[in-house]
Order: structure tokens, then sequence, then C-alpha cells
């Protein structure tokens, strides 16, 4: 079986999965649809052909995004996405669903986007920082402390934010360290940022196992994608006393139904030559599609968009589903997992958990005084459970699944914002 992932096939459209979810919570809320329209939408849309040199001498060109969907509850805030799928539409609803995502967790921020199509793994590390410098200047009349704060995502991380900041501060003439968090802690980044997403989802975690009345130490739990969110989830929830049966990245899936031991796994990647699982020994090997369909408790997909869909949904068998990822699901799959009664903590609740010490990485530099790491996670920890507790809350109220409670309560929070605003 092909242990190809399904993100960027052109049979599903995260912009499309986005929207339907969007007119839903309309619905819900009795929006004016011309009104709601406005946040339907972008505010900007900046494109941009970078050209590099590359080490063997030639040039290439690479296409570059950044989407602003909102900056209504302050200044735009999003991750930059280093991928060959990387598309328009993509980075549309990844900046849509940051909008949503901070309102969630109620930080004074909208939502944006970057993303650069390339092939991170495939460059030399000069070619990487010439692409994200060049990037930087491209983007300079958006990127700004009080305007657009950009942040590692898929492909990139804290050596890609050092060389923006350091660019961007060339341009200004001053060190500018809350332009972008998730930098390296030596350069302002935030102590506990880089677990941040992983800790985020372990809370969504233990809030729905307790809803569910299931013990942790009577749960399995299956992680797909083994990046910095899937590594630091699978760790975290281990913690918690849950076994994790199955873990997975672009190599392939390995499966011990004694439970894996995570923190051996993420040793193994850090000193394997190729920097995956590949030989990862005590442990049986799964394509991709067999471990979504794992009888599990917990399910967290933390690899990339569409991997749940109207193909599979129906054969999953986990009895809760947390989203790691940004887009994991197809909006068509969500009534199949509602229908087969399977609890989901959608995306944009579940790894919130990243922005909201981004938060706290930009309050500290805008400060100049810097926070223990037992205080980002107390307040982070504390934020996430607050969320959850909401959305469970209002999917109660509506009689809703999670995922569109969390787009009722961020849309009426943001609608409210700018009708308060009245700008048009
Ligand atoms: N890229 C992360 C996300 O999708 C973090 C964004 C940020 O910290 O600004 O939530």
């Amino acid at each position: 079986m092909s242990t190809q992932l399904n993100g960027g096939s052109p049979r599903y459209n995260p912009l499309e999965s986005m929207n339907r979810r969007f007119d839903a919570a309309v619905e819900v809320l009795g929006l004016d649809k011309q009104f709601a329209n406005v946040l339907r939408v972008p505010d900007k849309v900046v494109m941009a052909n970078i050209p590099v040199t590359m080490d063997d001498g030639t040039i290439q060109v690479f296409e570059g995004y950044r989407v602003v969907h909102s900056d209504h509850l302050g200044p735009s805030k999003g991750g930059i996405r280093y991928s060959m799928d990387v598309n328009l539409d993509e980075v549309k609803a990844l900046a849509a669903w940051m909008t949503w995502k901070c309102a969630i967790v109620n930080i004074p921020y909208g939502g944006a986007k970057g993303g650069i199509k390339c092939n991170p793994r495939a460059m030399s590390k000069g070619e990487l920082e010439r692409l994200t410098r060049a990037y930087t200047v491209s983007m300079k009349e958006v990127f700004g402390p009080e305007s657009d704060i950009p942040a590692p995502d898929m492909g990139t991380g804290p050596q890609e934010m050092a060389w923006i900041v350091d660019e961007y501060s060339k341009i200004k003439g001053q060190n500018s360290w809350a332009v972008v968090t998730g930098k390296p802690i030596v350069l302002g980044g935030s102590l506990g940022r880089v677990e941040a997403t992983g800790r985020g989802v372990m809370v969504s975690t233990r809030s729905a196992l307790a809803k569910m009345g299931i013990k942790p130490t009577e749960a399995t739990c299956v992680v797909q994608g083994f990046g910095n969110v899937g590594s630091k989830a699978a760790k975290l929830i281990e913690q918690m006393g849950v076994k994790i049966i199955a873990i997975s990245d672009i190599s392939g899936g390995y499966y011990s139904d004694e439970g894996i031991d995570v923190n051996a796994a993420i040793e193994y990647v850090a000193n394997s030559d190729t920097h995956t699982l590949e030989g990862f020994k005590g442990v049986e090997k799964v394509s991709n599609t067999e471990l979504l369909e794992l009888e599990c408790t917990v399910l967290v997909p933390a690899a990339m968009e569409d991997q749940i869909t109207p193909e599979n949904a129906h054969k999953i068998r986990a009895k809760l589903i947390v989203e790691g990822a940004n887009g994991p699901t197809t909006a068509e799959a969500d009534s199949i997992l509602d229908e087969k009664g399977i609890l989901v903590v959608p995306d944009i609740l579940a790894n919130a958990g990243g922005v909201t010490v981004s938060y706290f990485e930009w309050v500290q530099n805008r400060l100049g005084y810097y926070w223990t790491e037992e205080r980002v996670n107390r307040r982070a920890d504390r934020a996430m459970k607050l969320a959850f507790d909401n959305i469970y809350a209002a999917s109660e109220k509506y009689n809703i699944n999670m995922r569109l409670a969390a787009y009722v309560v961020a849309l009426d929070k943001v609608s409210t914002t700018l009708k308060l605003r009245g700008s048009f």
C-alpha cells in the first residue's frame, strides 16, 4: 500500500473546506450574507516571484505568497510554509484559519499566512537563507510588529525566523525582535514556543478524554506526522499515561501494540542521516492509509491537510480525533465522522497552543522582559483549557459538533468587532 499523503491532491481544496464551515457558521449565527462576505475573503493577497542564485550558479525563481485574511482584532499573525504543495488557495485557507484560531484563544491578533513553493529538504542552508532574506525584502511593506507577524510553519523553524528578524532589522535600521515569533531563544524567542503546539494538542486531548469519561491510562493513541507538532504531541500525550501505539512520517507508519517509546523515536530521527523514522526498530511498518484506520482511542493527525476524506472517514476507528495539523479533515468528511459518533477537536482549537505562545513571545519582546518556561506553560495551558471548555459549551448550546462550534464562536467575535469598528 502506498505511504503517500493525500495533501496537495487536486481532488480536495482546503479553501473550499474552510468556506463550507464558514457558511454553516454564518447560518447558525444568522449573519447577513453580504456582511459576512467581508470575512469570507482575505483582506490582502501579496504574491512575489523571488529569484535566488543556487549553489551551482543557476538562478531559480520561487513563488512566494503572503495572505492577510484579517486585522480587525489586531496585527495579522501566522506562519510561513515552505513546501512544494504551496498554492494560493491553500495559503488563503491557512490565513483564514489563523483569524479563527486567534479569536478562539482570545489573543489580540488577526490572521495571515505565508508560503513559498519550494522543497526545503532539497536545498542547502545557504540557498534557504538567500530565499528567506529575499522573501523578507519582498514582504517588507506587509510585515511589521504592529501590522503582520510571521512565525514558523511546515518546512520552517527558528533558523528561518532568525534570518527574517535580521533582514527586517537591517531594512528598518534597528533590531526589531517583535516582527516575527518562533525565534531562537538567544534572539528573543520564548521558552516553551517549540513545544507549544504539541502541548496544546495534549491539553485538548486531556480535556476531551475527561469529557468522554476515559482515563488516560486506559487510552491508546495514533499520531500521524512526526515533525515539530506530532513528535511533541506524542511525547506529551505519552507522559499523560496514554499508550502511543503508532506514529508516522514521510517514510511511512510504525506500529506496536506494546506501545512506542516516543523519546527513543525522537532521538532516532535526530541522529538518522535522513532525519526520518526509516529503519526505526522494534515496530511493525504500516502504510499511511492503514495508520489512519487503526483501532485506537485518540487519533492525532499532525501532518498536513486533506488526510481524512469521504474515502476513508467511514473506516476510521478512533473514538476521538484531535487535529494537530491545519485542515487534516475535509468538509465532506465531517458528517461521516459525526454519524460514527467520533468526537473531533478541530484544528483551529486543538493546534492554537502554538500561536498562543507566539503571542507571549511578542509580548515579552515588547516588554523586554522574559518569562520562565513554567510561566509560559501555565498560561498557555490555561488559555487552551478555557478555549476548549468554551467551544465545548457552545457545541452543547447550539447542538452542533465542536468544529462548527469553533467557527461560530470565532466568527461571532470577529464579526462583532467588525460591526463595532464599522469601517465600511
Ligand atoms: N504556524 C502555526 C499555526 O499554524 C503558528 C502560527 C504563529 O505562531 O503565528 O498555528
